[in-house]
């Protein structure tokens, strides 16, 4: 009698850009998709697999739970001493898109076994779909910054040809911006994502995010690291360009659903200090405030102090996360930290050089987060419920800060307020007391979608359900036309 022999797993080419934000949530989606029965190759850079191995327990939690799991790296063409971070990482986007399309598409004809059934590239590399459409291989795009971050970027083309950019100055800073329909009546040129501020309509920068992003019609499909009771609205104008949209967020809390707890993988490019978490353990209730900048933003030494200052002036309990490359100027000025600082601290502060974010924002003694805006960080205080004090460095950042204040009213915007001690022990106190009972219920509410939408039968649930799908009808068909 001849045997059924099972079709094999799909098999799904994973590649970010070389960003941990990126990095993060992409290995998110390899583990949803490995749980589901996926064969994933992960492609990372050679610098930033190298970091993830250092620090994270990624190989071992991949390749031994998922069978045919596998990593493999390509260069992003600058030397392996590049910073890579803050202001010089423009630099690694402008070096990734000349020098991967010929080495993707030797990659993926002489080096990936078995052949790949789908590609699922970083939205921000419209590249991998010309490799993909000249190898005949589906590809998908998965944009990991916000809706609302994707909509403002998409729209620069309409807001140039209207002659809303440049900005001109600080006195046009809160004109409004007319051409991001479903934006009009509070999206200000300071919320406009940050390439915008530039001199000139035809900087490279603006050019890139603006035809990358305007590219993704091109892919068979968008994923998006978010839930539609969040974004509804925008997402509905972007369905408009891109009718295949898979909004399968927040991916950390969707982890949480399909993953045993305890079992899902914890990523980074630092070492994680959990000392953080038995200082937590000693905190009371809801009374410290978590700051943390995110992977790559960095600050000048004085605002550093200035944030010092006002952390300690503001009598409250803070957790700071001070990555050992946050201060932009180190080399400056390098006199003796004022003994109110270290005295502060000792008593209401902790520091360390990396937290493990996720769990720190839902510990009980937390009850704010003062953050840089970035969409991971701001969607994983959204899961948890904490209000948020934003300020917002680049690129999304200044449009997801908008949101968080004015539209869904989870937080105070700080964006482009200078770090002045005073400003700082004011905002935190005003999060954490005066104004609190403004962004209870709507954290409340807000944190409490999020896990409807992971829930079975919620919105984000059935878009991961049927991406899954929608992949394994791609694998079957490949192997149809064989
Ligand atoms: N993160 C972390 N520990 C820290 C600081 C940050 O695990 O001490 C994680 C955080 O949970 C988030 C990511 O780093 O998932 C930062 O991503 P985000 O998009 O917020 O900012 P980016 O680093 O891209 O600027």
């Amino acid at each position: 009698m001849e045997q059924d022999i099972p079709p094999p797993p799909p098999h799904v080419l994973i590649f970010p850009i070389p960003a941990l934000g990126h990095v993060n949530s992409m290995l998110k989606l390899a583990e949803l998709l490995s749980v589901a029965g996926l064969r994933i190759t992960f492609l990372n850079s050679e610098y930033n697999h190298d970091r993830l191995t250092r620090h994270a327990d990624v190989c071992s939690r991949y390749t031994h739970r998922f069978p045919g799991f596998q990593f493999k790296t390509i260069t992003d063409g600058l030397p392996m001493d590049h910073p890579r971070v803050g202001h010089k990482f423009d630099e690694v986007l402008h070096s990734v898109k000349s020098v991967t399309p010929p080495l993707l598409k030797q990659m993926l004809i002489d080096d990936i076994k078995p052949p790949v059934d789908c590609i699922i590239s970083d939205g921000f590399m419209s590249f991998a779909v010309d490799v993909a459409n000249e190898l005949g291989i589906p590809i998908i795009y998965f944009r990991t910054i916000s809706a609302c971050a994707f909509w403002a970027y998409f729209c620069v083309r309409d807001i140039i040809d209207a002659g809303e950019l440049p900005i001109k100055g600080k006195e046009d800073m809160d004109r409004l911006i007319k051409n991001v329909p479903g934006m009009e009546t509070f999206l200000r040129c300071r919320d406009l994502p940050s390439f915008c501020r530039a001199e000139d309509p035809l900087d490279r920068n603006i050019q890139l995010f603006m035809s990358e992003t305007r590219s993704s019609p091109r892919a068979q499909g968008l994923i998006l690291n978010t839930f539609d009771d969040l974004e509804g609205p925008i997402l509905s104008l972007i369905r408009t360009h891109c009718p295949n949209i898979y909004t399968i967020g927040p991916l950390q809390a969707h982890l949480k659903t399909r993953v045993p707890s305890g079992m899902q993988s914890t990523n980074g490019f630092w070492e994680v200090d959990r000392s953080c978490m038995a200082w937590l353990d000693k905190q009371p209730p809801k009374t410290v405030i978590y700051v943390s900048y995110g992977s790559i933003t960095m600050l000048s030494r004085e605002d550093v102090m200035e944030l010092w200052h006002g952390l300690v002036d503001s009598n409250k309990r803070f957790l700071w996360v001070v990555r050992p490359d946050l201060i932009s100027d180190r080399d400056g000025d390098q006199s003796q930290i004022p003994e109110k600082l270290v005295v502060g601290t000792k008593e209401r502060g902790y520091m360390v050089g990396w937290a493990p974010q996720e769990e720190v924002l839902e510990h009980q003694a937390v009850s704010g987060f003062l953050t840089h805006s970035g969409w991971n960080s701001t969607l994983e205080s959204v899961v948890a419920g904490q209000p948020m004090i934003c300020w917002p460095f680049f690129a999304d950042q200044q449009v997801n800060s908008r949101f968080v204040g004015q539209v869904w009213k989870l937080g105070l915007d700080m964006k482009d307020h200078v770090y002045d001690r005073k400003v700082v022990e004011k905002t935190v106190n005003d999060l954490m007391v005066e104004k609190r009972e403004e962004f209870v219920e709507s954290t409340d509410r807000m944190s409490k979608l999020a896990w409807k939408s992971v829930s079975d039968g919620g919105s984000s649930s059935c878009n991961l359900d049927r991406l899954i799908e929608d992949i394994r009808s791609m694998s079957v068909r490949a192997s149809t036309d064989k």
